[in-house]
């Protein structure tokens, strides 16, 4: 029994969550958040509310699956603590070793 095939992509194009795990995954993309890191030290959204944390990862202000030319581009990252990286991306869908629903 064979599905009825409907899809509307247009094009060929790569998924775009395979473009994001490939950077995020990328020698360049952890040299550019280290390099944010060290001009960053601190969280940026703990710093807004008065609180001093190490930055530890960086997020991305537009996400790279939106907009994978602005991976790699300073204005477009933000230092941030593990704590408020979760609380802006509640579900970070990369899917890297994160709990994956068994059936
Ligand atoms: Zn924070």
């Amino acid at each position: 029994m064979e599905r009825a095939k409907s899809y509307s992509f247009k094009s060929k194009a790569p998924r775009p969550n395979t473009i994001a795990r490939e950077i995020r995954n990328g020698r360049r993309w952890k040299a550019v958040s280290k390099l944010k890191r060290s001009m960053n030290p601190v969280c940026e959204p703990c710093a807004s509310q008065g609180r001093t944390t190490a930055a530890t990862e960086v997020h991305h202000r537009i996400p790279i699956e939106q907009a994978p030319e602005l991976a790699y581009t300073l204005e477009n990252l933000v230092s941030v603590c593990s704590t408020c990286h979760g609380a802006i991306e509640p579900k970070a869908g990369d899917g890297g070793g994160h709990v994956i629903s068994q059936s």
